[in-house]
């Protein structure tokens, strides 16, 4: 059996191959569509048709790979931004488009064959509970740092939903009062419609509006990334208040879920001065007694959104799905 994973975020769209242990077998990326709702669908349909030209040929030559594989319509697992409500609606969504639209029975009905749609972080979280940096403890947060910021819990390998599929959000809880206060920080206005949520402070973009706040130019992550290590006064304020408000996140998530262990995951992970300085910044925001939970970095990196969305349809064609 042969599952796709398709993994789409605010930049880039990427499609994974599995078989059914969930070996990759190809993986290519792409820009995810800007224009409009029309133009992602059809660029999905061309790109799975792509897949399925893949798994044939390996098959037709009954190579190494394909002496395994029966593919007819691989089953296919959509990590996305937002969260998609229990009448099929995607809300929250940084990929505009995709907002009040039905995306997985649009694509069941396009793409006809079994397609399951999940939250991009909660995805994350379940692959690397179920294969990655979190297999060997019982309760995991998984957290993405990427263009947003959002988490995922799992209790012994399965993803804890909720009633709205609302578990382990986080990026729209409230940025803490203390860290507002200590750095006199702006309210930002959130795309869900309250303020002060905080995945505008901790995401990339975030870091990005915390330099500007500090006198830094108008930046990105990278551009900060590289002012922060040319030491400029403006950035190594932003990372001292992102790191504060990230730890103030992350010990409500602690508190809350009492995870073993924390993954994380996101472009944002891979700058080694940030993760390092976590457990110092999460520990200042707990109360003395609290155990730290271990605070590990994602296994699967950048393919973890589109395994755990393989791992969702095949839990859903299993009706083992939570
Ligand atoms: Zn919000």
């Amino acid at each position: 059996m042969i599952v796709y994973g398709l993994d789409i975020g605010g930049s880039k769209l990427e499609l994974s191959i599995f078989d059914a242990e969930l070996t990759l077998l190809k993986r290519w990326r792409l820009p995810t569509p800007t224009s409009g709702y029309a133009e992602f669908l059809q660029a999905l349909k061309q790109q799975i048709h792509v897949a399925d030209q893949f798994v044939e040929q390996a098959i037709f030559a009954n190579d190494a790979t394909g002496a395994n594989l029966s593919c007819n319509k691989a089953p296919i697992g959509i990590a996305l931004p937002g969260v998609q409500l229990e009448s099929g609606m995607m809300v929250s969504s940084n990929v505009w488009y995709l907002n009040q639209k039905a995306v997985m029975l649009d694509l069941i009905r396009l793409l006809k064959r079994p397609v399951a749609v999940g939250n991009d972080c909660r995805l994350f979280a379940l692959s690397e509970a179920q294969f990655g940096a979190g297999r060997h403890s019982q309760r995991v947060l998984g957290v993405v740092l990427g263009t947003g910021a959002g988490a995922g819990f799992c209790l012994g390998g399965r993803l804890l939903s909720g009633a709205q599929g609302l578990a382990g959000e986080f990026g729209h809880q409230s940025i803490a009062a203390r860290v507002v206060a200590k750095y006199q920080l702006p309210l930002l206005q959130c795309g869900c419609g309250l303020e002060g949520c905080a995945e505008n402070y901790i995401s990339g973009a975030g870091l990005g509006r915390l330099y500007h706040h500090f006198g830094g130019m108008v930046a990105c992550s990278h551009q900060w990334l590289v002012a922060f290590r040319e030491g400029q006064d403006a950035a190594v304020r932003a990372f001292d208040c992102y790191l504060d408000a990230l730890g103030a996140a992350l010990a409500a998530q602690v508190l809350a879920y009492e995870p073993h262990v924390i993954v994380f995951g996101g472009g944002l992970s891979e700058v080694s001065e940030l993760t390092d300085a976590i457990p110092a910044a999460l520990a200042r925001h707990l109360f003395a007694g609290v155990a730290m939970p271990e605070i590990k970095l994602a296994e699967f990196g950048a393919t973890s959104g589109g395994r755990g969305a393989a791992i969702a349809v095949l839990q859903h064609i299993h009706g083992s799905a939570h």
